[in-house]
C-alpha cells in the first residue's frame, strides 16, 4: 500500500487521479497538490469515499522549499508531477531532498525558450542513484507507452529495430474553430517549433509542417499527418540499439492549421514579453487565457484518437515490420473519468509508471526513460487499465 503526491490538477491530473482512485489496492492514500488549490477540492469532493483517502494542498512547485515541507509533511512514496514542464527541476530537488520517488510525463523546458530536451533531467542520474531513489522520465503516452511499446518490439520481436514512425492521430472533434487539446501554451510551443528527425546519428531539422504525409489509420480513416520534433525521439535515438531513423508525425485537420498560422502572423504565439498598457504580457500567455480551457473539451469532443509505433527490422535474420497502437473514444473517456482521450491516454500511464515504481517492478534508482525499464508488467497494465493495445504484423508503412 502506498502513498502519492499528484502535482497538478489539470486535465492530466484529473484522469491519473481517477485512476488512483480505482486502484485503491495500490494507492491507499493521495494527497492532490496544485497553485489553485479550488480545483484539488473540486477533484476530492467528487471522489472522496469512492477508493483511497484524498487530501488537498495549495503548492507552487517553482518553489522548492513549499515543495520540501508539503512532501515531509505527507511523506508519500512516490512525487507525480502532472503540473507542467517548467515544474520539472524543482520537483525533482524537492524529491531529492526528501529522498523521494518521482515520475513525470513531459520533459523539463525552460519558460524563456521553446526548446524542449533532456540534458537537463539526465544531470540527475547520478544524484538520484546515490540517494537510492528513482526517478522516470515520460510515463504519459507519447513520450510514455510509445516508449514501452518500444522496448517490448525490442524484446520480442527484433533482433535490431532499423526505423521507428511514432504516429499520433487525434480524430476527435469539440465543435469549436479553434481549441488545443493539452495545455495551449505547451500545445502551441510544440507545433509552431521546427520539426526534426532522427537518422543516421544525427538530427535533420525542417521547418514547421514542412513534411505531410497522408496515413489510414485504423478504426479511424485516412488523416493528414505532420513530422514534428518530439521528445522521445532523443532517448530512443540512444536506448534502440541498431536504430537508423525515427521520425513522429501527429494529425491536423486544416482548420487548426489555417488558425494557428494566422495567430502566429500577427504574433499571438510569440513567448517574447511585450509592454501592454504599462504591463508586461506574453502573448502566447495571453492567448492560452483567451483559448477554451481543454478541461472544459471533455464533454464535447466526438470521435477517436489513434496512437502507435510502426518497427522495421530484423529478426533471424529475416525482416519484420510491426505496428502496435491503442485507439480511445472520447465519448467513452469522458462517461468514464469526465475527461476527453487526450487527458486519458496520458493520466492513465502516469498513474500505472507510479504504480509500478511503488511495487517494486521499476524501482531501480536513477532516472530512467520509460523504454529503459522492463516494458511486460506496463503492456499487461495498460490492458487492464483501459488502453488496450492492437499488433499488426502486416501494417501499411509510411510513404517515404
Ligand atoms: P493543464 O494546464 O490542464 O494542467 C496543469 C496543472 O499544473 C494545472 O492544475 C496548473 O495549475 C498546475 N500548475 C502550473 N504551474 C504550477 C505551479 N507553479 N505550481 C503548482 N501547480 C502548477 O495541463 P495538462 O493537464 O494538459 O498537462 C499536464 C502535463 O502533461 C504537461 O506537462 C503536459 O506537457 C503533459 N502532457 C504529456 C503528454 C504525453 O503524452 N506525454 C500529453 C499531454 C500532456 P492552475 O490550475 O493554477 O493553472
Amino acid at each position: 500500500m502506498a502513498k502519492a503526491l499528484i502535482i497538478g490538477a489539470g486535465g492530466v491530473a484529473s484522469v491519473a487521479v481517477h485512476k488512483c482512485v480505482q486502484n485503491s489496492e495500490v494507492f491507499e492514500e493521495i494527497c492532490i497538490a496544485s497553485r489553485t488549490k479550488s480545483k484539488c477540492d473540486a477533484l476530492k469532493e467528487k471522489l472522496d469515499g469512492q477508493g483511497c483517502k484524498i487530501s488537498t494542498a495549495k503548492v507552487d512547485a517553482n518553489n522548492v522549499e513549499e515543495l520540501i515541507a508539503l512532501i515531509e509533511d505527507f511523506n508519500p512514496d512516490i512525487v507525480i508531477n502532472l503540473a507542467l514542464p517548467y515544474q520539472d527541476l524543482t520537483i525533482m530537488d524537492a524529491c531529492l531532498a526528501t529522498k523521494t520517488h518521482y515520475l513525470d510525463t513531459a520533459n523539463y523546458e525552460p519558460e524563456d525558450t521553446a526548446k524542449f530536451e533532456y540534458k537537463w533531467q539526465w544531470e540527475y542520474r547520478e544524484k538520484f542513484e546515490k540517494a537510492g531513489i528513482t526517478a522516470i522520465l515520460g510515463s504519459g503516452f507519447d513520450p510514455g507507452v510509445t516508449g514501452v511499446f518500444s522496448a517490448y518490439a525490442q524484446k520480442h520481436y527484433f533482433d535490431e529495430i532499423h526505423q521507428i514512425d511514432i504516429l499520433d492521430c487525434n480524430a476527435g472533434d469539440h465543435g469549436y474553430p479553434f481549441a488545443t487539446n493539452f495545455n495551449p501554451e505547451i500545445n502551441i510551443r510544440e507545433v509552431s517549433a521546427k520539426g526534426s528527425y532522427w537518422e543516421d546519428g544525427h538530427w535533420v531539422e525542417t521547418e514547421p509542417m514542412e513534411i505531410k504525409k497522408v496515413y489510414d489509420f485504423p478504426q479511424v480513416g485516412p488523416r493528414d499527418m505532420y513530422l514534428l520534433h518530439h521528445e522521445e525521439i532523443e532517448s530512443l535515438a540512444l536506448n534502440i540499439k541498431g536504430i537508423q531513423r525515427i521520425r513522429f508525425f501527429m494529425t491536423f485537420g486544416q482548420s487548426y492549421l489555417t488558425h494557428l498560422k494566422c495567430l502566429e502572423n500577427v504574433g499571438m504565439t510569440s513567448i517574447e514579453p511585450i509592454m501592454f498598457e504599462g504591463k508586461e504580457i506574453i502573448p502566447l500567455q495571453f492567448l492560452k487565457a483567451v483559448l477554451p480551457d481543454p478541461a472544459s473539451l471533455g464533454p464535447r469532443t466526438k470521435g477517436k484518437t489513434n496512437i502507435g509505433c510502426i518497427y522495421q527490422g530484423v529478426k533471424d535474420g529475416k525482416p519484420v515490420n510491426y505496428y502496435v497502437y491503442n485507439v480511445c473514444d472520447h465519448e467513452e473517456c469522458y462517461k468514464e473519468v469526465g475527461s476527453q482521450a487526450v487527458s486519458y491516454t496520458t493520466g492513465v500511464p502516469a498513474m500505472i509508471g507510479a504504480m509500478l515504481v511503488v511495487n517494486g517492478t521499476w524501482n531501480k534508482p536513477g532516472v530512467h526513460n520509460v523504454e529503459e525499464l522492463d516494458p511486460d508488467a506496463f503492456m499487461e497494465a495498460l490492458n487492464q487499465w483501459g488502453l488496450p493495445w492492437v499488433e499488426d504484423f502486416n501494417p501499411t508503412l509510411v510513404q517515404d
